[in-house]
C-alpha cells in the first residue's frame, strides 16, 4: 500500500482500511485508525504504522474516539460495557469482522441490555 492510498483512506475515513494500517498525527501526538471520525489531518503531519502498538511505541497516544488499541472482540466487549455508546459498538463490529469474520454477539447483547 503506498502513501497516496493511505492518505486518501484517512481523508475519506474509509472503513475498508480499518485494521490495515494505523496513522499518527505529528502535531497532536495521537494515533488513529484510518476511518477515525475525529480528525482530518494535513498530509504533511501524518505518519503511518503497520500496527497500533508500533504507533504507541513511537510515543503517540491512542485516540479516544477510534481506539486503535482495541484489536480483539474480547477487549471490545469490555469497552462496550464501560462506554454504553453506539459509536463504540460500531467500532466493535468492524474489529470483530476483521478478527473473527463473525458479528460480535456478546458485544451486541451488552449494548441492547
Ligand atoms: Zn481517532
Amino acid at each position: 500500500m503506498d502513501e497516496d492510498t493511505r492518505c486518501e483512506a484517512v481523508r475519506s475515513q474509509d472503513a475498508r482500511f480499518d485494521g490495515e494500517f494505523f496513522f499518527a498525527v505529528r502535531t497532536t501526538d495521537i494515533s488513529c485508525r484510518p476511518n477515525c471520525p475525529a480528525v482530518t489531518p494535513k498530509r504533511g503531519n501524518l505518519r503511518f504504522f503497520p500496527t497500533a502498538a508500533a504507533a504507541q511505541g513511537s510515543g503517540f497516544r491512542a485516540c479516544r474516539r477510534c481506539l486503535p488499541r482495541m484489536v480483539s472482540p474480547s477487549t471490545c466487549s469490555a469497552k462496550v460495557r464501560r462506554a454504553h455508546d453506539g459509536s463504540w459498538h460500531r467500532n466493535c463490529r468492524t474489529v470483530s469482522r476483521i478478527t473473527t469474520g463473525r458479528p460480535p454477539t456478546a458485544a451486541s447483547a451488552i449494548v441492547r441490555r
